[in-house]
């Protein structure tokens, strides 16, 4: 009796020491400094880029140009659900944080049931995937919507998602919009608030659009029952239960938050001084979204967010790029001359290594709206002051023929 007491007692202390010892270790982890917001189909890294390529997430070595499929498994053709690095759905979002890629998939497929009644099978996925494909573990599912927008931050990996209020119904989009979050520490997955869809917030979404030390910020995109758009633009604190509003427009509109400064995008704003039908307008603002300072406005345009600039493109295929640091323009050259050599979509920049990450398809010969060759997911890494010498003026270098033919863009 008293031999098999001090039996158990060993084993306890040893067990004691053990779940200590892997406690210690997690509570001593460190987690990489800084945040890294999820982009869309890619991420970036020091060494290179995470694309997606079909159904798989491969990666693009910015030095050597190779490309390999994030799977270990010898013999993969990487194109079914055998391979490390498939995803049966839609691959959306894509962030990489402490050797680990988060990935957003989503799948849907309308279809009749058995009363000839309409209805939609959803599958919406957040999974983690080391990067060598190794480990696969799914952090959030749901049947019933999809997740929207994430951000990693102090070993935590925060999204947001909408999911049906009642199941998905034809015509019916009652959304409930909420923000989760998951602790890389623990493994532990909480939600943190949820918006409940009502008469006012019939449909929403809910989007990370950044972070500074303190706070994640938020786009909620909310329309009532009526279709009337309100655009609340919301600051959470870490660690407290719900958002505060910094300011609601009655408008549709996109906001950013790029190394820490704030932007608005008008997309549907009027103004009597602006002769454009579809103006594009973006402001500076302050730290909480308020007192705006004009940027530009673009007619038929959209933007896209680099490291270090603001790429602007409009329905012509004419770019600019607007240096946000230093206030500066620089034109494309195809802008000007409406021909000429096909300039490469940037993916991103990337100005610590001098570095732009493009599209390196051939389509010489090809104009905007041509149907393109074949399967255009080629990469290329390139010098980027090269590249930018080569293809884009800055703006106070133009003739005033030049400027004028710049009439799609105002520049304050
Ligand atoms: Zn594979």
């Amino acid at each position: 009796m008293k031999k098999n007491v001090k039996y158990l007692l060993g084993i306890l202390t040893i067990v004691i020491v053990f779940v200590g010892v892997i406690v210690f270790i997690k509570l001593n982890k460190d987690f990489p400094k800084g945040s890294v917001q999820a982009g869309y189909r890619r991420c970036y890294v020091d060494e290179g880029m995470y694309f997606v390529r079909g159904n798989s997430v491969w990666f693009f070595d910015n030095v050597s140009g190779k490309e390999t499929a994030v799977c270990n498994k010898p013999n993969c053709k990487h194109n079914d659900e055998n391979c490390n690095a498939y995803f049966s759905g839609l691959i959306g979002e894509m962030l990489v944080y402490d050797g680990y890629i988060y990935i957003g998939s989503f799948f849907n497929e309308l279809s009749h049931d058995e009363n000839n009644e309409l209805t939609m099978e959803l599958d919406s996925r957040f999974t983690q995937l080391s990067v060598d494909g190794t480990k696969r573990k799914e952090i959030y599912n749901t049947q019933n919507g999809s997740l929207t927008s994430a951000i990693a931050k102090d070993g935590k990996v925060y999204f947001t998602a909408y999911e049906y209020q009642n199941g998905w119904k034809p015509n019916e989009y009652p959304l409930d919009s909420s923000l989760y979050s998951y602790d890389l520490r623990w493994n532990k997955l909480d939600k943190i608030f949820t918006y409940k869809a009502d008469a006012q917030h019939y449909n929403g979404n809910l989007d990370i659009i950044g972070c500074d030390d303190d706070n994640i910020f938020f786009l909620y995109t909310f329309w009532s029952e009526n279709g009337e758009v309100t655009s609340s633009i919301q600051k959470y604190k870490i660690g407290t239960d719900k958002p505060i509003e910094l300011r609601r427009d009655s408008q549709y509109l996109d906001a950013y938050v790029i190394e820490g400064e704030k932007y608005i995008l008008y997309r549907t704003y009027k103004d009597e001084n602006i002769v454009m039908e579809d103006p594009l307008f973006l402001v500076k603002c302050n730290d909480d979204f308020q007192d705006e300072e004009k940027i530009f406005v673009a007619e038929s345009a959209a933007i896209h967010v680099l490291d270090g600039y603001i790429h602007i493109i409009n329905d012509d295929y004419n770019k600019v790029l607007f240096d946000y640091k230093n206030m500066k323009y620089y034109v494309a050259t195809t802008s000007l001359t409406g021909e000429g050599k096909y300039i490469s979509d940037i993916y991103n920049t990337d100005l610590d290594k001098n570095m732009v990450y493009i599209d390196s398809t051939d389509y010489t010969g090809y104009l905007p709206g041509d149907a393109l060759p074949g399967d255009i997911s080629n990469n290329a890494a390139l010098p980027w002051d090269d590249f930018l010498n080569e293809f884009f003026i800055p703006y106070e270098d133009l003739n005033e023929q030049d400027k004028e033919k710049l009439w799609w863009i105002i520049l304050f």
